[in-house]
């Protein structure tokens, strides 16, 4: 599995709806790629975040911001 496959599939894995094999996959990808651990433990943290105000949904315009900052902080991290 590539980075660039991983970075797609971050979402279902925090959500636990990866396939068995393809988590296996994925867990052994991220055990020797700091780039994806430093995304993935981005991602879950800005998770966690906002699922401590359940009561406040997402706006459209906060998880493109989000999504964007992901992809700035992908794009420096392919630079190490
Ligand atoms: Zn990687």
């Amino acid at each position: 599995m590539r980075c660039e496959e991983l970075r797609i599939l971050i979402s279902d894995y925090l959500d636990g709806e990866l396939d068995v094999e393809v988590c296996a996959e994925f867990e052994r990808h991220v055990a020797h790629c700091d780039r994806c651990q430093i995304v993935i433990r981005t991602t879950r943290r800005t998770i966690s975040i906002y699922r401590q105000r359940p009561l406040q949904p997402v706006p459209d315009e906060t998880a493109r911001r989000l999504r964007e900052a992901l992809r700035a902080l992908w794009e420096k991290s392919l630079d190490f």
